[in-house]
């Protein structure tokens, strides 16, 4: 039997970053949801379809691939239509807009599959906001992992201006605002805790202590 380990938790809360780190060391392959969601919304973008508009979305759908790969790094690369738009899908502009798409019911149902499919043939720490108690209800562990919105808001623009982009901090706290509210108020697999899932806090963590004690837990419970 695979092993799996969930971790959810709002925008910016350092899923990505401790969960990369995490699977390094345990030789467990990372899985990062959110891309997907991404992918599906940069598709929209492109073709001139408002992120709401979910007829057009799903007259969208029928005609497109999204697909994960691995690089020889084993890094997580996102294809749409067998293009590589890893890099294209880290603006703002597409995170609000994976947070729109994210919220039709028919947009989650595409993705289903091919995340269970991944976890059925790896050990995998998969992150996103319903991963623990909608795609891998039966996982070996499961994390939510939070922070104040502030401090979230703050890494995310740290990342971001580290990129080189051009975004201002009270911005990127209102759309990491929006969006927590749009994640956890939709009404198909909201953005919440799992009943059985560790609720860690990293707000007053750095990096390190966060790995660890991330790592800590999955041990105990794996
Ligand atoms: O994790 P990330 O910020 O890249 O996710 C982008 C958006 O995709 C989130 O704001 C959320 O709306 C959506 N998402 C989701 N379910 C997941 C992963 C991401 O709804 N499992």
């Amino acid at each position: 039997m695979n092993i799996a380990i969930a971790i959810d938790g709002p925008a910016g809360a350092g899923k990505s970053t401790i969960a990369k780190l995490a699977a390094k060391e345990l030789s467990f392959i990372y899985v990062d949801t959110g891309a997907l969601y991404r992918a599906i919304g940069l598709c929209a973008y492109r073709n001139g379809i408002g992120s709401k508009d979910a007829p057009a979305i799903l007259e969208m759908l029928k005609d497109i691939k999204v697909e994960l790969a691995f690089n020889d790094k084993k890094e997580q690369i996102v294809l749409l239509n067998g293009e590589d738009v890893s890099s294209l899908i880290r603006t703002p502009e597409i995170s609000m807009y994976a947070s729109d798409v994210s919220a039709i019911p028919q947009v989650r149902a595409f993705l289903l599959d091919l995340q269970r499919n991944m976890a059925k043939t790896n050990n995998i720490i998969m992150d996103g906001r319903d991963i623990g108690t909608v795609v891998l209800p039966d996982a070996n562990v499961k994390i939510f992992l939070t922070a104040s919105a502030e401090v979230r808001a703050k890494r995310r623009y740290d990342e971001l201006i580290e990129k080189g982009m051009d975004v201002k901090y009270e911005d990127v706290l209102s759309d990491v605002i929006t969006r927590d509210y749009n994640d956890s108020h939709r009404e198909t697999a909201p953005l919440k805790p799992a009943d059985d899932s560790v609720i860690v806090d990293t707000s007053d963590l750095d990096l390190n202590q966060s790995v660890e004690k991330l790592i800590s837990i999955m041990k105990e419970r794996m």
